[in-house]
């Protein structure tokens, strides 16, 4: 089992949790992009958001909702997920950027 995603909700990996419950987990990013950047991760390994959607879609729903608990108090944040290489997808376990702290441009890089 290679997936780094996997190890860290197993333990084998350590990780910065800060929020564990039922099927969703969320961590700090190792390379944070702004001054909140945290990764919303459902336990079960699905490749990414579309994979999630069409098996499980209520993680999807339950993953922004987390998402919303998180981002308490910030005036604004972005949600993202990257599907593919091309699209900047590093790590194939799906999982939601939640980034905040900072004004953000649009369109995206
Ligand atoms: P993506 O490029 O959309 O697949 O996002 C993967 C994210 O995982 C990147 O922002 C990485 O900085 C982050 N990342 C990779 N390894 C770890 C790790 N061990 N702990 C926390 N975040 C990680
Ligand atoms: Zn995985």
């Amino acid at each position: 089992m290679e997936c780094i995603f996997c190890k860290i909700i197993t333990g084998d990996i350590p990780s910065k949790l800060i929020y564990d419950r039922n099927e969703i987990i969320a961590l700090e990013d190792i390379n944070p992009q702004a001054p909140t950047h945290l990764l919303i991760v459902p336990k079960k390994h699905f490749e990414n958001a579309g994979e999630i959607a069409e098996n499980n879609p209520e993680t999807l729903g339950e993953m922004f909702r987390v998402a919303k608990e998180l981002a308490n108090g910030l005036p604004g944040y972005r949600t993202i997920f990257n599907t593919g290489a091309e699209a900047g997808q590093s790590v194939f376990h799906a999982h939601l950027h939640l980034l905040g702290g900072r004004a953000f441009g649009w369109p995206p890089g």
